[in-house]
């Protein structure tokens, strides 16, 4: 299949270049503790191994970047650095790594008296220095809030946009140009519009596709799968990632289903869109990373899978996440969500705090949730 694709400009990010021309970069990221040095170091190996263009580490402490730093000896692997709210830790990381990613809708937790100006020209000055790329990580469940009040409550998606287009105005504004911007959300269907209409607005940007706690396999790679196909198949997206929920050991899958659904679409073996939004029980689940509390986290999300399995005929979507630093935001659109804690297991229906239940509790707790929603669906 011959895909004219968009004419983004070069991002080189370490040993590759995306955009303008170069292959579509596969990447993944690390779901071990990344203090925990050895974990992070096997799974940065496996990664590389199944092929992996870039891998992505989570860093939220001075414990985790100082991890980071020594990683870096260990690995000529191209590496992203995921920064949350602590941005200052860039710092100390741009020397060590090939890529910088932000969240706009996290800079506003820290110095909140600070223009988020000030911040980007910081990390673009730190990336600029160091040779490092930038990712835009525009997330559904973390708009900067003052920018989702300026919408409709259903619109998700206006909200994301300017945000995206905000943040590549100011970083042309101030003459950096290594970067890609992501526009990430759980539903494939929102994807495709985010991102197309990012596309056409300012098609010499290169994206980094994907779909957010897309899920366990195999749903999770058909929901990506969609997405991709749509997007890829116009020309759309210069690097990818494909988010399963799944454990440690099997985090090579994202890789394996990236070069797969790639593969698939050059050589023309496309699938019709599925229409995911109504009609189906819908699970979503983060594909964990290092800040998930509990082990148990994936676990849950299959046991989840498999005691909902009696209602797969009902138009209700449940989100499992695994941390209190994105579980909660996540879970606001879910008819049912729960985040996990170290000890607890937290459970919303349709936004609202249920309250926290232990690992053995929260199962029937949820199937209890699930019956009255489903009765109230049917009555
Ligand atoms: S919800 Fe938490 S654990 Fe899951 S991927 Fe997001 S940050 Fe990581």
């Amino acid at each position: 299949m011959k895909i004219d694709r968009n004419p983004t400009r070069k991002v080189t990010i370490g040993k590759i270049a995306i955009g303008a021309g170069h292959p579509i970069a596969v990447q993944s990221m690390t779901a071990t503790h990344t203090a925990n040095i050895p974990d992070t170091l096997a799974q940065i190996y496996a990664l590389e191994s199944a092929g992996a263009d870039i891998i992505r580490v989570a860093v939220d402490s001075t414990k985790d970047a100082n991890a980071l730093t020594e990683i870096r000896k260990e690995t000529t692997a191209n590496l992203s650095v995921d920064l949350q709210e602590n941005y200052r830790l860039a710092e100390k990381l741009a020397p060590h790594v090939d890529k910088i990613r932000y969240n706009p809708g996290h800079l506003y937790h820290h110095e909140r008296q600070k223009p988020w100006q000030e911040k980007v020209r910081f990390l673009a000055g730190l990336a600029a220095e160091n040779g490092c790329a930038i990712r835009v990580g525009v997330n559904c469940g973390s708009v900067d809030p003052a920018k989702k009040d300026r919408y409709q409550a259903d619109d998700s998606i206006g909200p994301m946009l300017e945000s995206a287009i905000e943040h590549t105005d100011f970083l042309d504004s101030i003459g950096f140009t290594n970067y890609v911007v992501s526009l990430k959300d759980s539903d494939p269907s929102k994807v495709i519009e985010v991102n197309r209409r990012f596309a056409k607005e300012r098609p010499e940007i290169p994206l980094h596709l994907g779909v957010t706690e897309a899920g366990m396999p195999p749903e999770g790679i058909i929901k990506t799968r969609i997405a991709f196909e749509q997007l890829i198949g116009q020309g759309i997206g210069d690097t990818l990632r494909v988010s399963l929920t799944v454990p440690n050991s099997d985090k090579p899958q994202e890789i394996e289903a990236g070069r797969a659904i790639l593969a698939d679409i050059a050589a023309g073996r496309v699938r019709s869109v599925v229409n995911f939004s109504t009609d189906t029980l819908n699970i979503i689940s983060c594909p964990s990373c290092s800040r998930v509390e509990n082990e148990a986290f994936v676990e849950l999300a299959q046991q989840v899978r498999t005691m909902t399995e009696y209602a797969r005929k009902h138009a209700l979507t449940i989100a499992v996440m695994g941390c209190r630093v994105n579980g909660p935001g996540e879970t606001d659109d879910a008819d049912l969500g729960l985040w996990c804690g170290p000890k607890y297991v937290n459970l919303k229906r349709k936004g609202e705090s249920l309250g926290s239940f232990s690992y053995e509790e929260i199962l029937p707790k949820l199937k209890n949730e699930l019956d009255q929603l489903i009765e109230g669906l049917v009555s």
